[in-house]
């Protein structure tokens, strides 16, 4: 059904010096919930204007249910798009919003009222198809949005930022809405999105772009667990990854990221990638996500020079709710703690902190790759 394969595809707009798409190759399975993120300008838009049909492909091919379709227009791909304006009529009624492109499509009257109550019913805005669109609030404009992709029934949807007008609350309900009714109707959906928070919630599969190149192609955990480079390693999570630049020296057949603050084995893993050769000259920096620093009380400081804990003073707390942000400085180097809610620590304190070193993440300095990513570093 709703597959959909890109090709090599490419977009340079007329007058541009590079692309704004470079190479973009995937393959979307029938009844996915895809999502693109990355930030502002890299080219997430462009990619589902293409796959709309509203921007030509520059080079490269694009298949929908195995049909090639970089000729077909529109109207003939069966696909259903939602945007951030939701793009109602104001003279319309709810009803007759919802109607309209099957009503085009010269849909049977009975088959139009069927489809738009059983929509109307799945997104709970039966109540409202009397209304016109400035008698409704955003969120429940964006339902109307929704339902009107919806009765088309489309093989794809297409969604570009369909929440970005919303408040946090509700776009947080919409979120979950989105999700559910995908559970029901299992249509394959591409959703754009500038917010990582969203992205990671959403999608069953997460493509990250950056100057309209794919960046990392995978599930929510394996971004946040197994980022590809730098780019990504720091795009996903909040706070920020931790990232710390340094060196690799080798000791007793033990491998350690050092710099002037730093002396932490790196853990067996990421042994069979570092080459023994030149490894002591290799730039790398070392990520670590807030959650693996853990802070202890300086006193009982046993042994300062403990290779797994450096110390560091508190230079600020942020109170989250649920837990604590705790700024920390370790010589020049900043990096974040996350602790629990209720935290004894103090704005100054000198505190120990403890870094989950099996948690740590290396990364080439010059070319941004993990270390461990597939093909190795210098790719
Ligand atoms: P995103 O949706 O990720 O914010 P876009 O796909 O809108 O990014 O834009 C990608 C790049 O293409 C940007 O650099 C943007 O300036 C450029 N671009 C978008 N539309 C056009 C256009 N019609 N003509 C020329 N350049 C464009
Ligand atoms: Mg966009």
């Amino acid at each position: 059904m709703g597959s959909i394969v890109f090709k090599h595809v490419y977009k340079q707009y007329k007058g541009e010096s590079s692309p704004s798409v470079n190479d973009f190759d995937l393959r979307i399975e029938d009844g996915e919930f895809l999502v693109l993120v990355g930030p502002s300008g890299c080219g997430k838009s462009t990619t589902l204007r293409m796959l709309a049909g509203l921007e030509d492909i520059t080079q490269g091919e694009l298949y929908i249910d195995g049909k090639f379709v970089n000729y077909t227009s529109p109207k003939n791909r069966d696909i259903a798009m939602v945007f951030q304006n939701y793009a109602l009529y104001p003279n319309l009624s709810v009803y007759e919003n919802m109607a309209l492109g099957l009503k085009l499509r010269k849909t049977a009257k009975h088959d139009i009222e069927h489809r738009v109550n059983r929509a109307a019913r799945v997104l709970e805005i039966s109540h409202l198809l009397d209304k016109r669109p400035n008698q409704l609030s955003g969120g429940q404009k964006q339902r109307v949005a929704l339902g009107r992709a919806i009765v088309r029934e489309p093989q794809v949807f297409l969604m570009d930022e369909p929440l970005s007008n919303l408040d946090a609350k509700l776009r947080a309900q919409m979120r979950a809405e989105i999700i559910k009714l995908h559970g029901t109707i299992k249509t394959t959906t591409v959703y754009v999105t500038h917010d990582q928070v969203e992205a990671m919630t959403m999608g069953t599969r997460i493509v990250v772009m950056k100057n309209g190149i794919i960046q990392q192609v995978a599930p929510p955990y394996e971004l946040y667990d197994d980022p590809v480079n730098l780019f990504v390693a720091g795009f996903i999570g909040s706070p920020q990854m931790n990232m710390i630049e340094g060196g690799i020296e080798r000791r007793d057949g033990v491998y350690y990221f050092t710099n002037k603050r730093f002396m932490l084995p790196i853990p067996a893993v990421y042994e069979p990638h570092i080459h023994t050769n030149g490894a002591n000259l290799r730039q790398i920096v070392m990520g670590i996500r807030s959650e693996h620093v853990v802070l202890e009380p300086s006193e009982g400081i046993e042994n300062e020079n403990d290779e797994r804990t450096v110390s560091g003073a508190i230079d600020m707390m942020e109170l989250m709710g649920a837990d604590t942000y705790v700024y920390l400085k370790i010589g020049e180097f900043s990096i974040i703690a996350r602790t629990e809610a209720h935290s004894t620590f103090r704005n100054g304190d000198r505190v120990r902190v403890r870094l989950n070193m099996r948690k740590a993440h290396f990364f080439d300095q010059h070319t941004g790759m993990s270390l461990r990513a597939p093909g190795d570093v210098g790719r």
